[in-house]
């Protein structure tokens, strides 16, 4: 059993030296590492080769547009309060569909299929069931498919809910984010306490089963009494699930986000206790802790797939099925197929350009080499289990060992003769367990190390590089990270 009250003796000290950026690794390698947009031919062969194979795939669909730009959004994400945009996109979207089609020459079966944006019901009740309707020409959809989509609580209608049950969808993830007055000011993001509640009862009523929130820390304003606030509100309405990011605030990435006030930011600590205390209230409520930050109810699915070794992780996040390939459609949308990464154009206008163009409008990607495939199963393992069993060690026991000896003897992670397990303390750092298996990051660190002392010995030390020292620690920004 977990002892929680260990992470109170995690000291200022480990936090800081484990306070670093890092990927999340919805895939591995993570996206910076990838290794350029695979060839068209080769793409053709592996999409032919999924039409053909009979096990179940996971769809994606991403629906860019929002009614208003969220200050913190990380997202791909395309404000307009025009519904013809929708409509033009849908219509691309449809000729997308359509080549994809063409390539697999069958209609795949589809176990789990996932709307993200963007804001998925900033769509008219008549674009989501048009939407539907095109995707059943492509894909098989049915019974089957477990559906679910993220929506904003400030444009949950009841039509809206009634309709997307009877498409199928059971489970719908709101967009949360912090449920405090300033806190919902400072993010641009207003979205009082009993508009969130309404949309949930709307969604239990109309038939929804699975009901998630999604929460941030490490936003401006936040203090552990109003987080802790959110976190109470949160658990009153008692969703099946809540997944608690950590605020990326990343903005020579994002220029909205300079419009954040960085001074109210909470720092590495702050956000640390935010997330502590957060955690303590989540678990003491009755929800289980699910790899890096999601919690969920005991009779919810991926808790029970957690307790049977079932748990899986895909660009979508944490989930029950292990679906062994993921398509993903529309702009900037991810698939991962046979050991290939693929993603779509992530500008809307090169998405469009593409497919006006008949190609399939994809951008970049990896194929999986040498030893990735190993590795990324290893991390994928350590980030829904926070353990490893010795069969997946991606080197022998010796090199292993080694390679985590600065975390044993930080306390994070021990060995026994089943493998490596994350202490209590290595639990609440789950994502800097998986640096060391990580060889991109490896190689990158010797590179920039080898640079740094040829930029020494001719006087050029940089200030600030890539890494951003100095900056709160962020998640780079994720497939979907909040609606
Ligand atoms: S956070 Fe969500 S709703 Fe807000 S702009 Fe980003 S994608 Fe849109």
């Amino acid at each position: 059993m977990l002892d929680l009250q260990v992470s109170s003796k995690i000291s200022p000290e480990l936090l800081a030296k484990y306070d670093v950026a890092g990927p999340r690794y919805t895939s591995y390698p993570a996206v910076p590492d990838w290794n350029g947009a695979p060839d068209a031919a080769g793409w053709a062969t592996q999409l032919r080769a999924l039409g053909r194979q009979r096990e179940p795939i996971a769809l994606y669909v991403h629906l860019p547009f929002c009614a208003a730009q969220c200050l913190y959004c990380g997202c791909n994400a395309t404000v307009t309060t025009r519904a013809e945009i929708v409509d033009r996109y849908l219509s691309r979207l449809r000729i997308e569909l359509d080549m994809l089609a063409r390539a697999m020459g069958e209609r795949p079966r589809v176990a789990e299929m996932h709307w993200g944006g963007g804001t998925p019901n900033f769509l008219s009740d008549a674009q989501l069931a048009t939407l539907h309707d095109m995707l059943l020409t492509t894909f098989e959809l049915g019974a089957h498919t477990e559906s679910s989509l993220e929506a904003d609580p400030r444009l949950t209608t009841r039509s809206q809910m009634r309709m997307l049950r009877q498409l199928g969808f059971t489970r719908v993830s709101f967009g949360v984010q912090d449920l405090d007055p300033v806190v919902q000011e400072a993010i641009g993001r207003v979205q009082p306490r009993a508009m969130v509640q309404d949309a949930v009862t709307l969604a239990r009523e109309e038939g929804f089963t699975g009901i998630n929130f999604d929460l941030i820390y490490g936003l401006p304003h936040q203090t552990p009494d109003r987080f802790a606030a959110t976190v109470e509100d949160s658990l009153a309405m008692r969703p099946d699930r809540i997944a608690c990011f950590g605020y990326a605030h990343v903005p020579w990435m994002r220029a909205h986000q300079r419009r954040i006030d960085a001074q109210a930011l909470p720092n590495g600590a702050e956000r640390f206790a935010l997330f502590r205390d957060a955690v303590q209230r989540f678990v003491g409520a009755g929800y289980e802790w699910i790899g890096i930050d999601h919690f969920a109810l005991p009779t919810d699915a991926l808790t029970k797939a957690m307790h049977h070794g079932v748990l899986h992780r895909n660009f979508m996040g944490y989930t029950t099925q292990h679906s062994p390939h993921l398509l993903g459609v529309g702009v900037s949308a991810i698939s991962a197929v046979n050991g290939w990464f693929v993603q779509n154009a992530p500008q809307l206008g090169e998405w469009q350009r593409q497919i006006d163009r008949g190609a399939l409008p994809v951008a970049g990607g990896h194929i999986q080499q040498g030893d990735d495939q190993g590795r990324g199963a290893a991390i994928t393992h350590l980030m829904c289990h926070a353990a490893l069993p010795a069969s997946l060690f991606p080197v022998d026991r010796e090199a292993m060992q080694a390679l985590y000896a600065p975390l044993v003897d930080d306390g994070l992670v021990t060995f026994d003769a089943t493998g490596m397990q994350a202490t209590d303390q290595g639990r609440w750092l789950l994502r800097n367990l998986a640096f060391p298996l990580d060889a991109y990051r490896a190689s990158r660190a010797a590179e920039q190390l080898a640079q740094q002392s040829a930029e020494h010995s001719v006087g050029l030390v940089r200030q600030g590089t890539a890494s951003h020292p100095g900056m709160p620690a962020v998640h780079p920004p994720r497939f979907s990270q909040a609606v």
